[in-house]
């Protein structure tokens, strides 16, 4: 139904819907379906599930629930199976639901059921971590301002269902050390690998009609982001307007909640 498709071609922003319904198929689906993680890919999740816990930028209940996860998986030192996996984090559930039962997407609705939803809940996630981990530690002289990206590569390596975007990303993954030496660039970074994938994506089969591949963000959401030098027409970013955009956009305070939908 047109009027239908109109709605979901015009949602805009980040919704905690989308952003818990990943959370959700990560850790029940994604993870649970290996039969046997080895001690490599325990500490992947281990590494991973303490960014989620530190920066998803989420209600307390579904914090408090992945601190949970990441204290226990601190005290397995061994192999461990999907299903022993799945009965641990279930047993987290406490009456309250912390996550929803029922997948669904809001911002990353596709126009048919084939199309969008997790991979782009999965991108959604990894870019509210990277600019609420910037918020939180970005006075922190301490702070490794790539350990947020390099447990985003590690859940990848280990974790991610498509194998194609593994390869992909990973190759890309392989200059993060030269390439991020300040906190603000790991959000610039995972922006600059989105925009190499969507470039590389914008004609192939796997692409919602309905929400091209286009560079974001587009002139439309972000006129100063773009800057076009008049010698050659190529595209070109005012990079500290993108910086603050990308702040702005994946922000805390500007996540539409599952109550105001
Ligand atoms: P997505 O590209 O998923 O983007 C989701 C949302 O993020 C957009 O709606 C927009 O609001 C925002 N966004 C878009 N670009 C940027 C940006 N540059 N910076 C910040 N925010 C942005 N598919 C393949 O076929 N081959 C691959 O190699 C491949 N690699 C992938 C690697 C990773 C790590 C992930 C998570 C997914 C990968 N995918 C790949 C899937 C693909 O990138 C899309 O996620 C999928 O096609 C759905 O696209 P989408 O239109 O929902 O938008």
């Amino acid at each position: 139904d047109d009027g239908e498709q109109l709605q979901v071609t015009t949602r805009l922003g980040v919704y905690m819907q989308d952003l818990e319904s990943t959370v959700t198929y990560l850790l029940r689906q994604e993870v649970a379906i290996h039969r046997n993680m080895n001690e490599d890919s325990v500490t992947a999740l281990k590494t991973f599930l303490l960014v989620l816990a530190k920066y998803f930028p989420g209600r307390e209940e579904v914090k408090g629930y992945l601190w949970r996860i990441h204290t226990w998986l601190g005290t397995v030192n061994e192999e461990l199976s999907g299903q022993n996996w799945l009965r641990k984090i279930e047993s987290f559930q406490t009456q309250e639901t912390y996550l929803p039962d029922r997948i669904k997407w809001i911002g990353c609705a596709g126009s048919k059921p084939e199309f969008r939803g997790y991979p782009c809940g999965l991108w959604t996630l990894f870019h509210t971590l990277t600019v609420n981990a910037y918020r939180i530690e970005k006075s922190s002289e301490k702070f490794n301002p790539r350990s947020v990206l390099d447990a985003i590569a590690g859940y990848i390596k280990h974790f991610f269902g498509c194998s194609d975007c593994t390869q992909h990303f990973l190759k890309m993954a392989k200059n993060i050390d030269n390439e991020v030496k300040y906190l603000n660039e790991s959000v610039l970074w995972l922006w600059r690998s989105h925009n190499l994938a969507n470039e590389r994506l914008k004609t192939d089969f796997s692409t919602d009609p309905h929400h091209p591949k286009v560079q974001f963000p587009s002139e439309e959401m972000c006129k100063q982001c773009h800057s076009v030098p008049a010698a050659d027409q190529k595209l070109d970013w005012n990079i500290p307007v993108v910086f603050n955009f990308l702040i702005d956009f994946f922000s805390k305070d500007k996540i539409i909640s599952i109550e105001d939908d």
